[in-house]
């Protein structure tokens, strides 16, 4: 079920991400980050690292003042979530490979879009479920139940036994209509 106070909502609908750094200050990008990485300041650095062109992870660890080993972590997590690629080769004459790193800016764009995508399925979910049930409420703020759990439990409340009442819920449904416009 869709929470309509859940912060998340608001900033995918305020969300108009451009590329280059810019995208940095996108609050739903960086979400999307903080759930990849778990570490979004450096993720941030790292990246930006990438976008001006540095590409092997000592480069980039060399520019962003970052552990080596953190940068690699961060990278191959990146890496993981399609948001990073790397082309390997080999020094001819040492013999070692390195490895350049490559930003992959669409991905990002692709998972902002998923996660619009999902928000917009809830919603419609959402909206459905709300208009076409009705629903009872315990005063003492306790669960909502719609008509046929409420009638399960004759109509009292599961956790303190009180009486339940009808609930209007149109302001919800108003709710979900505004947020489902500003979608489109
Ligand atoms: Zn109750």
């Amino acid at each position: 079920m869709l929470k309509l106070n859940d912060p998340m909502i608001q900033e995918l609908l305020k969300t108009h991400p451009k590329g280059g750094n810019e995208m940095f200050n996108d609050v739903a990008i960086q979400e999307i980050l903080m759930g990849i990485t778990n570490d979004e300041e450096n993720s941030v650095s790292i990246i930006k690292c990438m976008l001006e062109g540095k590409t092997t992870d000592e480069e980039i660890a060399e520019e962003t003042e970052i552990r080596l080993n953190i940068v690699r972590r961060v990278l191959y997590k990146l890496y993981d979530a399609g948001i990073a690629s790397y082309k390997r080769s080999k020094d001819p004459e040492t013999q070692w490979y390195t490895y350049s790193w490559k930003f992959e800016e669409k991905k990002v764009f692709e998972i902002l879009d998923e996660k619009y995508e999902k928000l917009s399925q809830e919603l419609n979910e959402s909206l459905e479920y709300e208009e076409e049930n009705m629903f009872f409420v315990c005063k003492g703020n306790h669960q909502r139940y719609n008509f046929e759990e409420a009638s399960e439990n004759n109509f009292t409340c599961g956790e303190c036994g009180s009486p339940l009442e009808y609930q209007d819920n149109s302001a919800i449904i108003t709710e979900l209509k505004q947020l489902k416009d500003r979608m489109n």
